[in-house]
């Protein structure tokens, strides 16, 4: 659409004129669907570890006789759904030209974006920017420690205002500390001492293919053009276990045969084994950033339920990247996004993360069921769902990007992740039965996403692209199912899905193999029963609106100071949750808020418990169907 190309600030600060009034200067220039006159070099020099600052050098040549230019300072970013450019970390910028020194100012209505007066005959621009990493403890990600750094160019440039980002070239290089090596999806590396050049590309594939360097490094070829870069804090954390590099291998098998395409002529998992640097899944067209601990490849069986993650993010490649919904594509970093359809993005990538998990070894079957069982009990009670739907959780990242949301199940966010991933298991399973079996989502992953084999170029859809594949694999009221279960708030839990391909959720006394793999023997974990959970020292946190343990008052500020008069332990709490079973007499806590101490009673006669999904049955079911590899 022509109006996704003209400024949404601009509009937004538009007034009615009177007559004789001067004609407004936009606050930005129009983006024009043309390519920008020359190459704009980009160096990043990430060489200071103890200072944690990237200092950037920019060279932008200019159209002879231009004396007004704005930069701008990537704000929508596409990976984020948000605007989350993180302008506050830039703690310096300084601008000249080869004609002498630049003045500027920030533009009002917008301030990511920087206007220039250029001197008479500059033909081009210099620009120094200095983005500061948080340090550990900051709310935002670590970027850089003394052992390895995630480059991210669209926090660490600006682009000129006016021009398609997809035409606008670049050539970047980066100079790194002594030693390190450095990986990610930019082609034509070339190393000389510190510096690493890449060859020119435009500036939307750069932002899109960020960087990992580090001191510890190792690199696996998992097939299909597919690479793991792997980054340790320390060198042990390199020491992989054989099944975890046979499922990184067996992950891109299925996930090729699943989507039937690959839209990446390579593609690398970057991946940092860490503690220190900022937690991150960040999904981009030919590589993905992720972070997991220290010792995932190292003791990949222990850290099994975390593993949903690079099956994830490589699912992005096709859904996300490659079909993208038509609002989240855009000519700038500075045009609103309209995110409404991140239920197919994020929910439909969700269903297969834990597919394609279990397919491939990534995660046990038991603990995929774990997972999907953590779920379907929460959405149980959600007490949210009563005001909002799945699609209106979309727009949260725009509101508040990682901002605290202290009762999530009230306020429902970012839903559009399991919740729609399991209304995206009810699509496979109506499907299965209006086909006898024949088909499922694979066969919609085939058509939606499988086409155009080795294309990179984006494909954007609308709601009734999605509807017509549907169709086109199974006739179904498709428009109507998918506007209630995802546009409309008051929607059932989503459990039709999991009870359709055969299985339920029940509850047992003992943690299923994820909720005990997850939450470190989930001996604090009373998800379940008080609907709170609750640290060694008597911490409540995670507190769910309407469970009993809200109805108690035990809110994320309370800690629990004793359990029956004895002090606090999670093994007093979860017995006398027990022996209130039988004896139908409430528990009696000392609280602890603030500088105040109350005793409370606890009227809860459940017992502990814990979610599980349980098979009807004896025999292969819809879902262990669903969970078969389909790799030859
Ligand atoms: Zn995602």
């Amino acid at each position: 659409m022509i109006n996704r190309f003209v400024s949404l600030v601009f509009l937004a600060t538009a007034v009615p004129l009177s007559a004789g009034d001067p004609a407004p200067t936009p606050a930005l220039p129009v983006t024009q669907a043309a390519a920008y006159p020359g190459t704009i070099a980009i160096e990043v020099d990430a060489r200071d570890t103890v200072s944690r600052a990237f200092t950037t050098t920019q060279t932008i040549p200019v159209v002879a006789g231009t004396r007004d230019l704005v930069l701008v300072y990537p704000k929508w970013l596409q990976g984020n759904h948000a605007p989350s450019g993180q302008i506050q970390r830039v703690s310096r910028l300084a601008f000249t030209s080869d004609k002498g020194p630049v003045e500027w100012q920030r533009v009002p209505s917008e301030p990511y974006a920087f206007r220039l007066a250029l001197p008479d005959g500059a033909s081009k621009v210099m620009v120094e920017l200095t983005y500061t990493s948080p340090f550990p403890g900051d709310a935002w990600r670590v970027l850089m420690t003394d052992a390895m750094l995630n480059l991210q160019w669209e926090k660490m440039s600006l682009y000129p205002a006016g021009w398609d980002i997809n035409r606008m070239r670049v050539k970047p290089s980066v100079l790194l500390p002594d030693g390190w090596a450095v990986a990610g999806a930019l082609d034509g590396e070339v190393r000389e001492g510190n510096r690493v050049s890449y060859a020119e590309t435009d500036y939307a594939t750069l932002a899109d293919s960020p960087l990992f360097a580090g001191k510890h490094h190792r690199r696996w070829d998992l097939g299909q053009g597919v690479e793991l870069e792997a980054f340790g804090d320390e060198a042990k954390n390199l020491v992989a276990k054989d099944e975890a590099i046979a499922a990184g291998k067996a992950l891109v098998a299925e996930a090729v045969a699943t989507f039937g395409s690959k839209h990446f002529d390579h593609y690398d998992f970057l991946l940092a084994l860490t503690d220190q640097l900022g937690g991150i899944g960040l999904e981009h067209h030919r590589s993905s950033e992720n972070t997991q601990s220290p010792d995932d490849l190292s003791d990949f069986a222990g850290n099994t339920h975390d593993n949903s993650l690079l099956p994830h993010e490589f699912t992005h490649s096709w859904n996300g990247k490659f079909r993208r919904p038509a609002g989240l594509v855009a000519p700038d970093f500075h045009t609103a996004l309209d995110a409404r359809l991140l239920w197919v993005y994020e929910g439909q990538t969700s269903f297969w993360d834990w597919v394609l998990a279990a397919r491939s070894g990534f995660m046990p079957r038991d603990v995929v069921l774990g997972s999907l069982a953590e779920d379907a009990a929460y959405y149980s009670r959600q007490a949210g769902r009563e005001w909002r739907s799945v699609e209106d959780s979309t727009f949260d990242p725009m509101l508040g990007y990682r901002a605290d949301r202290p009762f999530p199940s009230l306020s429902r966010n970012r839903d559009y992740y399991s919740e729609a991933g399991l209304v995206w298991l009810e699509v496979d399973q109506i499907i299965r039965k209006g086909t006898k079996g024949k088909r499922g989502l694979d066969d919609f992953a085939k058509l939606f996403f499988g086409v155009k084999d080795g294309s990179w170029q984006v494909l954007p859809y609308e709601f009734a692209d999605v509807v017509a594949a549907l169709d086109a694999v199974y006739p179904y009221d498709w428009t109507g199912f998918l506007k209630s279960r995802m546009g409309e708030a008051g929607q059932p839990a989503p459990l039709a899905g999991i009870e359709a391909a055969g299985y339920r959720l029940t509850w047992r006394s003992e943690p299923n193999p994820y909720t005990k793999q997850a939450r470190s023997g989930a001996k604090g974990d009373f998800s379940g029963s008080l609907g709170i959970r609750v640290s060694g020292d008597g911490n409540v946190s995670a507190t769910q609106w309407n469970s009993p343990g809200f109805a108690a008052g035990l809110t994320p500020d309370t800690r629990i100071v004793a359990v029956n008069s004895l002090a606090f332990t999670q093994a007093r709490l979860a017995e006398a949750l027990e022996s209130a079973k039988a004896s139908k007499v409430a528990p009696q806590l000392i609280v602890k808020r603030g500088e105040r101490f109350e005793t409370i009673a606890l009227p809860y006669f459940d017992g502990v418990r814990y979610p599980w999904l349980e098979r009807v049955g004896d025999k292969p079911v819809g879902l262990d169907r669903l969970l078969d590899p389909r790799r030859k």
